[in-house]
This record gives structure tokens, C-alpha cells and sequence, in this order.
């Protein structure tokens, strides 16, 4: 007997056999045999741009984000941008596979005759080579780093932008962190070494921050003094250092030039502050 085997004695013998779930068996089929929606790949974030090198006249092709192709989803308190899918913090370092020069994309431009001296005597003269790829590692991208802190010291640049490079790195090694594998074998050894770079780099973000704040002039590395004020604050506190912050906070809030935004950031500073202190 079928589930339907009645309606024949309602004249509708011709669906005693129906099947109850065809249409549904029919549109399920349709769904599995319809074209996946595209996978985004990495091309459609970042492309290679072409550059002249400030230092060695030679062309090359550098890794480079595509406006507006990521989507902010985050930020950390201590002003880190966090991308989706793609991190651009990754991308933000111009790279010459000539010479070895390289730089923040924002100080790439930015060398004097004197500097590219430098750099070709104590960088070039010794470098391998650099592997280029659009789709960096974190690994690859902690390199790129490390390579343009290399040349900010060897062409003697200005604190805020040696401390700028740690920075950012400090974001990067945070990026990777986050995005650890936590079945590794070794994920909490690794995890400890990150955690100590990320700090290590901080520490000098922070001197040199504040060693930039008595010598340069703002903005600096395209922050004003309140952004600058701030993220020297945040990162004075992760140290500690809570007379360093506390007081670079007063001035941020009695700042008649600070805007909302960044009040409203140090005043939930100074609250986590003395929460801090109570422990
Ligand atoms: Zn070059």
C-alpha cells in the first residue's frame, strides 16, 4: 500500500503513485548542479605595481592592496586596523629585489643622496635577494619588515619612523598570533616567542615614540600629536609605565584641538588604568 493509494477511489488514481518529495528531490538536484559562486582569490586583492628605485635606478614589481577591496572589522586599543579576508598591514612595506632598499610604502620616495649612500654600501653590497610572491605569510611578511628596519638604521632615519616599522611589525607578529594553529604540537612554545617579539617591538616602538615626540615636529608618520599621545599612552600602560600614560592622557583630554573619537579612547584608557592599579 502507498502512502496515496486511496485517491484512486477519488478518481485520482493517476497520482497513487506520486512521488511526495519530487519537486523538492527536483530543486535540491538543481541547487548541487548550479556554478559554486566564484572563490575570491588573491588577485582580487593585491596586484603587483611597478617602481623605479630611489636608490639603484632599477625597475621592479612590488606586491600592492587594491582600494577598498577588504572590509574593516576591528581595531585594537591600541589603534591596529583589522582587515577581512586580507591583512594590508602584510602589504605596507615597498621592497627593491635589486639592492636590498626598502621602506614603509609612505617613506619609499623619501631618501636623501646621502641615505641611498649608505644603504648601497652596508645594504647592498651584501644582499641575496628577496622572494616574491602575492600571497605573503606572515613569515614572509615579518622578513619584509625586518629588512626595511635593517636600511632605517643603516640610512639613519628619524625616530618616529624606525619606531613606526616596530609598530607595525609588532601588528603583524599580533596577526599571526591570531591566526595560530592551536593543534600545532609546539603551539604554546611558539606562542611564548611571539608574544616576546611583539613585546620586544612595542618596547621600541615606545622609545621611540616618545624620544620622537621631544625632537620631531607632527604630524609624524601622518598622525597628529593626539593620535601619536596616544598610542605612546596605550602602549606606556602595557609596560607599567602608568605615570608616562596617565599623564599623556590629561593632556589628550584637556586638548581643545582632540577630537571626540580619540577622548572618548583615552578616557576608557584612564578607567582600565586605574583598574590596573587596584590589582
Ligand atoms: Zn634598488
Amino acid at each position: 500500500m502507498g502512502v496515496l493509494s486511496g485517491l484512486g477511489n477519488l478518481g485520482l488514481g493517476n497520482l497513487e503513485n506520486a512521488d511526495v518529495f519530487a519537486q523538492e528531490k527536483k530543486e535540491e538536484a538543481a541547487k548541487k548542479a548550479a556554478p559554486e559562486p566564484k572563490k575570491m582569490t588573491i588577485d582580487d586583492f593585491v596586484f603587483d605595481k611597478s617602481y623605479s628605485c630611489p636608490v639603484c635606478y632599477q625597475e621592479f614589481s612590488n606586491p600592492t592592496m587594491k582600494a577598498n577591496k577588504v572590509k574593516l572589522v576591528g581595531q585594537d586599543s591600541d589603534l591596529r586596523p583589522k582587515y577581512d579576508p586580507v591583512d594590508p598591514i602584510k602589504y605596507d612595506i615597498i621592497a627593491c629585489p635589486h639592492c636590498g632598499y626598502a621602506a614603509l610604502s609612505r617613506y619609499f620616495d623619501k631618501i636623501t643622496p646621502p641615505q641611498a649612500k649608505l644603504v648601497k654600501s652596508e645594504i647592498s653590497s651584501s644582499f641575496h635577494g628577496i622572494k616574491h610572491t602575492l600571497d605573503y605569510s606572515y613569515d614572509d611578511a615579518v622578513e619584509r619588515y625586518q629588512l626595511a628596519l635593517g636600511n632605517a638604521i643603516v640610512k639613519r632615519a628619524r625616530s618616529s619612523e624606525k619606531a613606526y616599522i616596530c609598530l607595525k611589525l609588532a601588528w603583524v607578529i599580533r596577526a599571526k598570533m591570531e591566526a595560530l594553529d592551536i593543534d600545532l604540537p609546539d603551539y604554546d612554545t611558539q606562542m611564548d616567542e611571539l608574544k616576546k617579539d611583539e613585546m620586544e617591538l612595542l618596547q621600541n616602538a615606545l622609545d621611540g615614540f616618545m624620544n620622537a615626540r621631544q625632537t620631531e615636529d607632527f604630524p609624524m608618520c601622518g598622525m597628529d600629536e593626539t593620535t601619536v599621545d596616544y598610542i605612546i599612552s596605550v602602549t606606556a600602560a602595557k609596560f607599567q609605565k602608568y605615570d608616562v600614560a596617565s599623564k599623556l592622557i590629561a593632556g589628550i583630554l584637556t586638548d581643545p584641538k582632540a577630537n571626540s573619537r580619540i577622548k572618548d579612547k583615552a578616557r576608557d584608557l584612564k578607567d582600565s588604568i586605574l583598574q590596573q592599579k587596584k590589582q
